[in-house]
């Protein structure tokens, strides 16, 4: 368990999610010289040019998902794999997809050295989404794309929704949310401004 050291207004994210969120050890999921920085509300590197997410934007990125206890949802960017174990706290199954091995792996055995089984993993590029287990209820995307990548919204069910980050590297980002409704028509909505690693 790690209580945030909230940076700003968590106002509006759902007490559930905050409440699992912290249920959760962000040290385990940091490099062991950074542990002590776990409940401090930044990103912080976690080697390979990659970052662990500030507590804040997982939480809202994971409020906004609206999950239910029955959606399987895609992650891209599993990184530190920290925000795959609040996803896997507030849905049925979570299939997470890394470029580099090497963190997938660490992910992994995180993850399950701490009891967070329902979770599946795959090395390769995240633009791909993972076909095999598609269509999903919800996608999310923790790095950030210069434009929506069309195959993830291929993957994303009707009536489904995702959360991503759209912008140029190392300029302002938005996060969007994108829904898809019954007749598959998709609708994006712009929400706050960020800034996430490149989706490469
Ligand atoms: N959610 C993570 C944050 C990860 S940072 C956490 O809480 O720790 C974003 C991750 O996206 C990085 O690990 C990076 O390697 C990965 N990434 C970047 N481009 C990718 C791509 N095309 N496919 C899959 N993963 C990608």
């Amino acid at each position: 368990m790690t209580m945030i050291n909230r940076s700003c207004s968590w106002d509006g994210i759902s007490r559930e999610v905050i409440e699992k969120l912290e249920s959760i050890p962000r040290e385990a999921f940091m490099s062991a010289h950074l542990s002590s920085f776990a409940s401090v509300d930044s990103p912080f590197s976690i080697g390979y040019g990659q970052t662990i997410s500030q507590p804040f934007i997982v939480a809202y990125m994971t409020d906004r998902l609206q999950l239910k206890s029955t959606d399987r949802v895609l992650e891209i960017g599993t990184g530190s794999g920290y925000q795959s174990a609040l996803l896997s706290l507030l849905a049925s199954h979570v299939y997470t997809v890394e470029r580099i091995s090497e963190l997938s792996l660490r992910a992994e055995q995180t993850l399950e050295e701490l009891g967070y089984h329902t979770i599946s993993y795959h090395t390769g590029d995240g633009k791909q989404g993972w076909p095999e287990h598609a269509p999903y209820d919800k996608i999310i995307v923790t790095a950030a794309a210069a434009e929506l990548p069309l195959q993830l919204v291929g993957q994303l069910k009707r009536g489904g929704s995702m959360i991503i980050p759209l912008g140029p590297a190392g300029e302002v980002q938005y996060l969007y949310h994108i829904t898809r409704d019954l007749q598959g028509e998709v609708q994006t909505r712009p929400l706050i401004p960020v800034r996430f690693v490149p989706l490469l």
